[in-house]
């Protein structure tokens, strides 16, 4: 697999910006591909990470479908970790508390926001998150 450059994510990452409705919750940050294999939400410099594999759809649908998942979901799996990166930004933590949860759910379209499930499962339960 040919493993995305900074320049072929930011057009990618600026557009899911806008196209999720988040210019205005992100204005002043800066949003990135990660240098590492994971994101992050720097909230004291406002910056956004989003790691290759999150654009890599044929990774994403494997990974996916092991936990029961609809592969479908792959082509918006970058949309939800925009979303779940913002969340940080938006209820300013890096924890995945009730505040957090909060601030995903109001962002995060519903349709995607089951993905969390995949990540952190007992705060995404408590939050009501369900999968489809
Ligand atoms: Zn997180």
């Amino acid at each position: 697999m040919k493993r995305i450059t900074a320049d072929e994510a930011q057009p990618i990452l600026d557009d899911a910006v806008v196209r999720l409705g988040l210019s205005k919750q992100l204005h002043n940050w800066k949003i990135r591909l990660s240098k590492g294999g994971r994101g992050y939400c720097h909230t004291n410099t406002k910056l956004i990470t989003i790691p290759a594999f999150a654009f890599d759809v044929t990774l994403l649908e494997a990974w996916l479908e092991k936990r029961g998942f609809a592969p479908s979901l792959a082509v918006r799996y970058l949309d939800y970790y925009v979303c779940h990166e913002a969340a940080h930004a938006i209820a300013n933590t890096h924890t995945h508390s009730a505040n957090f949860m909060r601030a995903l759910l109001k962002i995060c379209p519903p349709e995607i926001v089951q993905l969390e499930l995949g990540y952190k499962p007992r705060n995404a339960s408590a939050a009501g998150i369900k999968k489809d």
